[in-house]
């Protein structure tokens, strides 16, 4: 069976089976409540869902968005490589929800996919801040108008400051659908067309992140390949934020976790991301909770397991 076919029958069997179910199932491991702009109290870090692998990470200095995606399409458009432009009025009304604050110092990509980086340029044009990606991202975002002095390539092994946090890029792999294919495979760098498509969203490289910010430690990634372990430099954090989107990271979830020893666990990127955020949470049918949940439950993994609604926010304890 080719690539693609691969690629549509997965896509397609998140359309075929439909079995949504809520976190509503899972209430004990639900953590914050609905986001507000009230200031941070000296000392607090919160951090605030934005859904897919979305994250807004605030202490009372400073702001960081990570993979922040509003403008969701239906799947059907998706799988026929249809146009999927951002759209303004969903992003306005998402970042109200979400309580962003007036500006944002840094957005940081984890990679180039459409539902990691497609609204990164309408979010930075109206909250300012860097851009942090691969190159792939950089002329992906360039292309889209972004002026380049905004938008830093960057690479695992590099450290940076984005006001009070620092901020390490550590190598990730990105997770293979039906345990073969990375989805709209490929890098891309200088000068290209803007990108219209779904296919026109290379991966490029993929990226995880170390923040420590306010003195907490957080650890984000969007999934990873079944026998690719995070880096050691993540253990220990206060709160590890996982993927899980299907199985080949959800294979890696046990090991992975047991290797960062976290406070905290969230797993992410297990909601259906073809249904618009108004909708409320929901499992996509490619999401296991149920088996990443067991190994919580036979304590095979160490930290404590916190899930979170859209637009929810959470202070870290
Ligand atoms: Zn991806």
């Amino acid at each position: 069976m080719g690539k693609l076919s691969i690629y549509l029958l997965s896509l397609a069997s998140l359309f075929f089976c439909s079995c949504a179910y809520k976190l509503s199932s899972y209430e004990e491991y639900v953590v914050g409540s609905p986001a507000c702009k009230a200031p941070r109290t000296k000392g607090e870090v919160s951090v605030t869902y934005l859904g897919t692998s979305g994250y807004l990470i605030e202490s009372g200095k400073t702001a960081i968005a990570v993979d922040p995606f509003f403008s969701r399409h239906d799947l059907r458009t998706v799988l026929l490589n249809g146009p999927i432009p951002p759209k303004p009025d969903v992003i306005a009304s998402s970042v109200k929800k979400a309580a962003f604050p007036d500006s944002i110092d840094g957005w940081l990509v984890t990679h180039a996919h459409f539902d990691h980086a497609l609204d990164i340029p309408c979010l930075q044009r109206q909250f300012g801040g860097k851009t942090y990606s691969s190159e792939t991202g950089r002329a992906l975002f360039k292309a889209c108008g972004v002026p380049a002095r905004t938008v830093k390539a960057t690479t695992a092994g590099k450290c940076f400051r984005i006001g009070d946090a620092k901020v390490s890029v550590l190598e990730a792999t990105h997770d293979r659908l039906v345990g073969m294919v990375v989805p709209y495979p490929g890098e891309l760098e200088g000068d290209i067309p803007a990108p219209t498509r779904p296919k026109d969203w290379k991966v490029g490289e993929p990226l995880a992140y170390l923040i420590e910010i306010g003195g907490k430690k957080i650890y984000i990634e969007s999934g990873g390949m079944g026998n690719s372990m995070p880096s050691e430099k993540a253990k220990g954090v206060d709160l590890a934020i996982m993927g899980v989107a299907v199985a080949d990271s959800q294979y890696r979830y046990p090991k992975a976790v047991q290797f960062l020893c976290p406070k905290y666990v969230m797993p992410t990127h297990q909601d259906n991301f073809f249904e618009p955020l108004e909708s409320g949470f929901q499992f996509a049918s490619t999401a296991n909770f149920p088996k990443i949940l067991a190994h919580h439950q036979a304590c095979e993994v160490p930290g404590k397991l916190a899930l979170m609604e859209f637009f929810h926010e959470w202070v870290l304890p």
